[in-house]
């Protein structure tokens, strides 16, 4: 349960007397926190030391979680990069606005009412940075975009004062050469709106660089930024001198290992930029992962999570969860209870001295007052999932996930937490009232604006058999890029 170890914290508008009286080194200006997403792009659950990798070198990442509070079950709103990144970036299930399935071009039925570039976050749907804008904040994304290739989807329209990375939803880690150009568009480099620039080094330092740059620029008022690394997503791709780093392990993992060694420095550089410039303290520096481990594409492990990324299984949904605020948060905590991405959009906003009640069409729940102690259980009553006719739920340590092709499972995650003991004939009552709950969920939801073809439906699910007992190891395979995308 909570650690009561917080009793000071959290203050935030409501008593800002006290809030003061806890700070040290005044602010400068005012309370209102600098905020810092830090987002990996299918990075494995335990593929960080601070998840318990004996593999991975991750001391800034370790350092930031040592600082701030460990989430053991942060979740995602969906087990793939688009519809992940939706509900984290408008605090709400994203298919209360049909944002359903994923969003690759090339895997959707043709039947979907939107294609190609037409798949986006709906232009009626608010992000984080239209919200923190509104607070006053200077907003910056760096990296993958992924919610929408056309440029009205563009995130210099949707917040975002700044902005270098790519549109689509996986490019290269080096740069581009004219001889040398991306399948699509939407993978080149763009700075702002519309000018295409490929960086000169390897793009997960580029990215560091841009967000350092950032912080330098607006150090003195209050900014935003996400920090969309496309990291360790495939290609898998690194530099010599990082894979030098690690000369006891081979193939996929070894390349996998250099990508985290490239994200973990990318991220100090960003932690010693506020050090820099003394604003660590006062700074929400966030790390968390947008959808699980491709254990069988990028040599990520879940362990000791069961499944992989798109599928409901643990593996897919639960992901790496950080919350670094030393001003306000108590150091090396861990809050062990569930809370999901979408929670950040109202979180932050209360920081920024919104007020969060008045937020509508928002299912994240504010998480200060729970880790603080300050309200008991837990944040949400239920957290649900769903993929076309595969749907999953939370309800206290209860997991239930519902199939299209085999009857529903029933797990006890505090107690089972590699999903292998099926409970669903000995709680049959708790099963039904679980499918009815589920349906309610669902009958909140805009018609899906997209789907997914058949033949990659049956491929989550045919995925999710083949690996759906937690592995220690990763699954080494005969690699091609063609594969790899
Ligand atoms: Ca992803």
């Amino acid at each position: 349960m909570l650690r009561r170890a917080f009793a000071l914290l959290l203050m935030l508008a409501v008593t800002p007397a006290l809030a003061v009286g806890v700070h040290a080194h005044p602010q400068k200006r005012g309370d209102q926190p600098n905020i810092i997403l830090i987002f990996s792009d299918d990075a494995g659950y335990n593929d960080f030391g601070f998840q318990g990798s004996k593999e991975m070198k991750t001391p800034h990442l370790d350092a930031l979680a040592k600082r701030g509070v460990r989430f053991t079950q942060g979740y995602v709103t969906d087990p793939t990069c688009g519809p992940s990144r939706a509900g984290l970036m408008t605090g709400r299930y994203q298919q209360k606005f049909g944002y359903q399935e994923i969003n690759v071009p090339g895997y959707m039925s043709p039947n979907s009412k939107f294609l190609g570039d037409d798949m986006g976050l709906p232009l009626d749907q608010r992000t984080i940075a239209d919200r923190l804008k509104e607070r006053g904040y200077k907003t910056a994304v760096y990296g993958k975009w992924h919610l929408g290739n056309a440029d009205r989807f563009h995130p210099t329209f949707r917040g975002f004062d700044e902005f270098y990375g790519f549109r689509g939803g996986a490019r290269s880690f080096f740069p581009l050469g004219p001889n040398n150009r991306p399948q699509h568009h939407d993978n080149r480099m763009e700075r702002g709106f519309g000018q295409f620039e490929e960086p000169d080094k390897y793009v997960t330092d580029a990215l560091g660089d841009e967000a350092a740059d950032f912080i330098t620029r607006h150090k003195d008022e209050p900014f935003f930024i996400f920090l969309s690394f496309n990291a360790p997503h495939t290609p898998m791709e690194a530099t010599e001198e990082d894979l030098a780093q690690f000369p006891n392990l081979k193939g996929k993992r070894k390349i996998y290992a250099a990508m985290t060694l490239a994200m973990d420095r990318a991220t100090g550089n960003v932690l010693d930029t506020l050090k820099t410039h003394g604003l660590e303290d006062n700074t929400i520096v966030v790390f968390t992962n947008d959808n699980g481990g491709p254990t069988d594409k990028n040599g990520s492990v879940n362990w000791p999570l069961a499944g992989t990324k798109s599928n409901h299984l643990e593996g897919g949904l639960r992901v790496p969860f950080v919350i670094s605020w030393p001003a306000k948060l108590s150091k090396g905590a861990t809050f062990d209870r569930p809370v999901s991405t979408m929670d950040l959009l109202p979180s932050f906003f209360a920081a920024a001295g919104g007020d969060a009640s008045s937020l509508k069409n928002v299912d994240g729940k504010v998480l200060w007052p729970f880790i603080s102690g300050e309200k008991s259980g837990d944040p949400h009553d239920a957290l649900f999932w769903r993929k076309d006719v595969r749907a999953s739920m939370r309800e206290g340590d209860w997991k239930l996930i519902r199939f299209a092709d085999r009857p529903a499972e029933l797990y006890n995650v505090a107690n089972d937490i590699g999903e292998q003991n099926n409970l669903a004939d000995k709680y049959p009552d708790r099963v039904r009232s679980m499918f009815k709950q589920i349906h309610g969920w669902e009958l909140s939801q805009e018609r899906p604006l997209w789907t997914l073809a058949q033949r990659f439906e049956e491929y989550d699910t045919d995925r999710m058999d083949k690996y759906r007992v937690p592995n220690k190891d990763a699954v080494e395979w005969n690699w091609t890029p063609d594969q790899a995308q």
